[in-house]
């Protein structure tokens, strides 16, 4: 090669600065924008990729300016905008501004978060980002006894892991689950579905999960749990692992997170608890008992990406010894059989991953941002939101208000005279309107064989006047549902 290499990806600091600013001035002008942007517009996949277009790969490049300009219309006009306030779907939150800031700073540097050496600064913030919602939850994690993940599913599969190791030895990672098929792992039907493909993907199949039932209020059934883990021990069977679920995706429920944690101890089985919806809320001075008894846990998955309104993706597990985490990931051996006490954390040992992104830093920074003080104000105000929603539906005789649990509120809309099965249709239309309206976005849940609608409040842009306007919509378009199927 003659001269200087010319690489086509190679931008210079003077026109990353230029297309920079233009991103973020766009970005900023998006942000004050969102409140009066349609929530969604509904698009099918053929309009989303007729509008992408569908040619080949490109063989040569294009200007970055007119590139980001061309990228930046396409992807805010065809998302869903799940930082509306009045986006209450699924469990997403709106997402920190701080959040989006911090993913910019942290791939600009792009620290492999790996290896302490390859990425110091990043290694430490993790850390700290760990033990701070580790204090944030009330959960004794040991000195950094925990990692992030993609998100709650990953959390618990780490979880998973951790307590499968820990409860059978270390021959369990070279044998597998040779002469281990009766491992038994105990849940109630509210669990979200991370558990089944927990199952499947680490062989257990998803035969070993032992469904438990749950009370009137969705909360597992304590008696019939520990009849269940007798019943196998007997057989021969070999229980291990109990999920304890803070704030079901339905529901929001909370199981007996205390009395959970006394049938483990009593029969020396991990005790997890799913907390990647509802951990955060254990923060709040007046949060339930049972929500607190999370710190008796032996690890927790939790969701930053959820109550703490980061960016996707960020998840966490918390374990209360680091050495759980390193008994089921690590493979280098210690040269000196122990663990120096300066030896530094190299998180490619603590969990799956191996080359890992600087997801803490988002995480850190809404942390560091507003404190413990602003993350309770806001989670409280979230709860509030919802209950005001609750309330309404309650008060409005063509609603009927089901359930408000954290800040989940489900209610229906129930016209006079038609039968339950006419209900749930109707409810299943509204629901269907409602999202494809823009105006504000639900979802919905089953309960006890009703359709409701399932307002889910992660959100710090929502205002009293955004929850009641939800509720004004629901009837309104519920009675144009009516008049146009009468
Ligand atoms: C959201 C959620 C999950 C899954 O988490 P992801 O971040 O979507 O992977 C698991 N369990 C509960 C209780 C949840 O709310």
């Amino acid at each position: 090669m003659n001269g200087d290499r010319h690489a086509p990806l190679n931008v210079s600091p003077e026109a990353f600065r230029s297309a920079g600013h233009t991103l973020v001035d766009r970005l900023a002008d998006f942000l004050a924008s969102i409140p009066e942007r349609p929530l969604t517009t509904a698009p099918s996949p053929a309009q989303v990729q007729a509008r992408l277009g569908q040619g080949p790969l490109p063989q040569t490049g294009q200007d970055l300016d007119t590139l980001l300009g061309s990228t930046f219309d396409f992807v805010t006009e065809n998302s869903l905008l799940n930082g509306h306030p009045r986006f209450f779907g699924y469990i997403t939150s709106s997402p920190s501004p701080a959040g989006a800031l911090a993913d910019l700073l942290a791939a600009t540097v792009n620290p492999n978060c790996g290896g302490f050496e390859l990425s110091p600064a990043a290694t430490e913030i993790e850390r700290q980002a760990v033990q701070w919602m580790a204090e944030l939850v009330g959960f004794p994690a040991g000195p950094g006894a925990g990692i992030l993940s993609s998100g709650g599913n990953m959390a618990n599969f780490i979880a998973f892991l951790a307590a499968r190791r820990a409860q059978t030895g270390e021959e369990i990672r070279r044998e597998g689950l040779a002469g281990r098929s009766t491992l038994r792992v105990y849940v109630s039907g509210q669990t979200h579905t991370w558990i089944e493909k927990a199952a499947d993907l680490f062989g257990h199949g998803t035969d070993a999960i032992r469904w438990i039932d749950t009370d009137k209020q969705g909360r597992m059934d304590v008696a019939a749990l520990e009849l269940a883990i007798d019943a196998d021990a007997a057989a021969g069977d070999t229980p291990f692992m109990v999920v304890g679920t803070a704030g079901t995706v339905g529901t929001g429920t909370i199981d007996p997170l205390a009395a959970l944690s006394q049938v483990c101890r009593s029969r020396k089985l991990w005790f997890h608890v799913d907390g990647a919806y509802g951990a955060f809320a254990a923060a709040l001075a007046e949060a339930d008992d049972d929500l607190k008894a999370l710190g008796l846990a032996d690890s927790v998955a939790l969701d930053p990406h959820k109550w703490l309104y980061a960016p996707l993706e960020a998840g966490c597990t918390l374990v209360r010894d680091a050495e759980h985490l390193r008994d089921a990931f690590k493979y280098r051996p210690s040269y000196y059989g122990f663990e120096a006490a300066d030896e530094p954390t190299n998180f490619f040992e603590m969990g799956p991953q191996n080359s890992r992104g600087f997801r803490a830093l988002k995480v850190w920074m809404g942390l560091s941002l507003v404190g413990r003080q602003g993350y309770e104000t806001m989670i409280r105000d979230d709860i509030k939101m919802a209950r005001l929603m609750f309330e309404a539906a309650r008060e409005h005789p063509e609603l009927q208000a089901f359930t408000c649990e954290l800040s989940i509120a489900t209610f229906r809309f129930v016209p006079p005279g038609l039968e339950e099965e006419e209900l749930n249709e109707l409810n299943q239309l509204l629901l269907k309107r409602i999202q494809a309206g823009g105006q504000a976005y639900l979802s919905n849940a089953v309960l006890d064989g009703h359709y409701v609608l399932r307002a889910c409040v992660v959100n710090f842009r929502t205002q009293p006047s955004d929850a009641r306007a939800l509720i004004d919509l629901v009837v309104e378009e519920g009675r144009r549902l009516m008049t146009e199927t009468r």
